[in-house]
């Protein structure tokens, strides 16, 4: 009497053994398939299969090198630089403890062996196309120099799994030395490097364009004091009160903290958007309306002014020095220096006058005035 199956069997999620006319069978259904759907069954892929050896219903990995053989393939689109990029370095791989499905060769039956992997990195197993090895350099990369290698050479690891285990040994130390897996390995090694470049490039512009545009978002901030302290310039305005330290409120304090401070908040209140975004995100060392910054500025601005007349002054040619020495009320003698020169441009000439440099006189002889005058012509700024 025959024995009844278990309704439990036909649910065992234990690989069992496949008869190897049936991988065949599986194999070649799959051949015509276009593109894999994300669940398969091995029911579609082995229909012939004996009711003892079917499977539940089992989803392969998205990453499952299977997926990139049909895809490979100059009859599909061809595959994008990050599907390439994930199959070479993230395909899937089964772990130490995976069944292999059992294959009938003859009177033996023989499996995939793990160690495989380890010793050809690039191999990979698939269980899709009735389950079976693959080269991902190969699968990924031999095609494109398939017509001058002749019809065959897309075989066995490349075109169709590797599944009868009688011989693997010698096939894959063979495929190894073949001259098309050296070239698919080049190209592929050459890509890794390749892509690896370009997404680093990508991340360093990344990286460059946010710098340039915090630097250009810091530079904005800037304008709206540097230009009130160009205003306090052209129109005698002092800049500072006696407390003008400290964060910039735009609410007036009870004490004057000088003219520079309330001009800021004359900015704020008529709406100055670039003025009130850098006060509110900038660090409180960092708001740039301390009086250390608006001597700087006012240093710089003195540079910038004297470099324009020197070179006027060059162009010119001809010049005139006119110098007089007083005290100041600190009483320090000063040295005040200007120069009178024909200037303009578009040939309308005009004769200019223009304030130089104030400079400290420690001497006021015959001799050491005109040695001031040596010190202060010889310097650069
Ligand atoms: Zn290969």
């Amino acid at each position: 009497m025959k024995r009844q199956e278990k309704l439990t069997n036909f649910f065992s999620t234990e690989p069992g053994t496949v008869a190897e006319g049936d991988l065949q069978t599986s194999s070649t259904q799959q051949d015509g398939a276009e593109s894999p759907p994300i669940i398969e069954t091995l029911d579609e892929c082995d229909s012939n299969a004996s009711p003892a050896v079917k499977k539940p219903r089992l989803a392969f990995d998205p990453m499952d090198i299977g997926r990139f053989v049909r895809k490979s393939s100059s009859l599909h689109a061809p595959l994008t630089e990050e599907e390439r990029f994930k199959a070479l370095t993230d395909c899937w791989k089964p772990d130490e403890h995976y069944q292999f499905p059992k294959v009938l060769e003859s009177t033996r039956t023989r499996a995939f062996q793990h160690h495989y992997l380890v010793k050809w990195p690039w191999l990979a197993y698939s269980e899709m196309h009735g389950g079976g090895a693959f080269c991902k350099y190969c699968v990924l990369f031999a095609r494109e120099t398939s017509d001058q290698r002749g019809p065959n050479f897309l075989g066995v690891l490349v075109a169709k799994p590797l599944n009868k285990y009688k011989k693997a040994l010698d096939i894959l130390k063979n495929h190894e030395r073949c001259q098309y897996h050296c070239e698919a390995k080049g190209k592929a090694e050459k890509f890794l490097d390749w892509y690896n470049d370009k997404v680093g490039h990508d991340l360093r512009n990344r990286l460059l364009a946010a710098r340039e545009e915090q630097v250009k978002k810091n530079r904005q901030g800037l304008v709206p004091i540097i230009r009130t302290i160009l205003l306090c310039g052209k129109q005698n305005i002092p800049l500072r009160g006696h407390r003008d330290d400290g964060s910039l409120s735009a609410v007036d304090g009870n004490n004057n903290d000088g003219n520079f401070r309330a001009l800021l908040r004359y900015r704020l209140d008529a709406g100055d958007r670039l003025l009130e975004e850098h006060l509110n995100s900038a660090k409180k060392n960092a708001t740039y309306v301390s009086h250390t910054f608006q001597n700087e500025i006012i240093s710089t601005i003195g540079k910038i002014i004297r470099r324009r007349i020197v070179a006027e002054v060059k162009v010119a040619k001809f010049f005139a020095v006119l110098a007089d020495e007083s005290r100041d009320v600190g009483k320090t003698d000063q040295l005040t220096v200007c120069l009178r020169y024909v200037g303009g441009e578009d040939n309308q000439h005009v004769v200019k006058e223009v304030f130089l440099k104030f400079s400290d006189v420690e001497e006021k002889t015959g001799s050491g005035l005109p040695a001031a005058y040596s010190v202060f012509f010889k310097k650069k700024d």
